[in-house]
């Protein structure tokens, strides 16, 4: 069987080691000892100023709407996981869905002007499969309109754009670290801001406001991480350039074989040191896709339709469906690509795609 993702899973031995200091301690979470040298570890690996581990990617996203005191219409993408736009209606915000670019699959900046009324407050941009937004062009049009930028970076971590870590972007970054991410800590995430109080705010709000044990400083929420997520965050990251090589590797032996089918990739930025997060194909047809998927699935490979639906077509969403979108959605198929995939497997994948590619061509 070959899933769409397996976790990474570091040498138990190392994760125990961990253990064992928590066992000593007996302290299991509040800011803990290893939360704070992750944190340092992770600051120190993506050269950033501010980083807060949080519970999930999820809680980052709502945490961020809250802290920079969003309100009213947020821009966002279609095109993303459901996290992205359910944060904002959970804060009770209305997402204004903006198409994609056809080829980025990202937020497409020349519609967004457009979609701002008097009511919008800030975009969330998703940088979708770990290739960056047009941020240049997103930046300018939120300082033009006065708006606030937060990039969903769930996918991104090890992205970098232009040298620098592409968490290092926007008011605020999120990423998640869920066990199907790239670099993960079973469940968990962060929240990175590029402004000192916009990151003291979001320090007392992930701790319930507490700014001391009997005082509080404003409205919060608990969206604090353990120890032991801290400890797996600690183990995996010694591991991470392995991760980042693989994958990479991976990632062109599939590019290779599929700038021949009637299939295309994605266009990565120019200016970004890529991940190699995802292996998106996008199938010329709905047709297409489906009849690699059951041929995938009948020889034990499973691939995901990874987004879809569109989140515009969500019953609790408003608005007009987006062509581009709802039209891409509808043919992506990503590949399956973890750590421990091998290359037989991966060639495994290749023929049946290839097979099945071949028949609709000539059909
Ligand atoms: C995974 C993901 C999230 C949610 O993260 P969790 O840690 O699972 O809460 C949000 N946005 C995107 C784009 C994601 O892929």
């Amino acid at each position: 069987m070959i899933p769409i993702t397996k976790p990474f899973m570091p040498p138990r031995a190392e994760y125990e080691e961990y253990l064992e200091g928590i066992w000593q301690r007996e302290y299991l979470t509040n800011n803990g000892p290893l939360v704070q040298e992750l944190e340092a570890k992770l600051r120190a690996y993506l050269d950033i100023e501010h980083l807060l581990f949080v519970s999930n990617g999820t809680i980052a996203l709502q945490i961020a709407i809250n802290a920079l005191g969003l309100k009213g219409e947020i821009i966002t993408t279609p095109y993303s996981y459901v996290a992205t736009a359910s944060s904002i209606v959970w804060e009770g915000c209305t997402p204004v869905f903006v198409d994609i670019d056809e080829h980025t699959l990202n937020i497409d900046p020349n519609l967004i002007e457009d979609a701002i009324t008097d009511t919008t407050s800030g975009i969330i941009a998703t940088h979708v499969y770990g290739n960056p937004c047009d941020m240049e062009a997103i930046q300018e049009i939120a300082d033009k309109y006065d708006l606030k930028v937060i990039y969903d970076a769930s996918h991104c971590f090890g992205t970098e754009f232009e040298g620098k870590s592409v968490f290092d972007y926007g008011d605020v970054s999120t990423v998640s670290f869920h066990a199907t991410k790239l670099y993960h800590t079973i469940e968990g995430g962060a929240v990175i801001s590029r402004h000192e109080d916009v990151n003291h705010k979001i320090s007392r709000m992930r701790n319930f406001g507490h700014a001391g044990p009997g005082n509080f400083e404003g409205v919060g929420i608990n969206g604090k991480n353990s120890e032991f997520h801290a400890a797996m965050g600690l183990c995996i990251l010694n591991y991470i350039d392995e991760i980042l090589v693989s994958r990479k590797n991976q990632w062109l032996r599939y590019a290779d074989f599929l700038t021949y089918a009637n299939a295309r990739g994605i266009t990565i930025h120019p200016a970004a040191n890529f991940n190699y997060a995802y292996f998106p194909v996008v199938f010329e047809s709905e047709t297409v896709m489906l009849k690699v998927k059951a041929s995938l699935e009948k020889n034990e490979i499973y691939p995901r339709r990874y987004f879809y639906p569109s989140l515009s077509e969500l019953d609790y969403m408003e608005g007009p469906l987006l062509n581009r979108t709802y039209d891409i959605s509808k043919r992506v198929l990503c590949l399956p690509l973890y750590y421990d995939l091998i290359k037989e497997e991966q060639k495994k994948v290749i023929s049946v795609i290839q097979e099945n590619i071949k028949e609709v061509v000539y059909e």
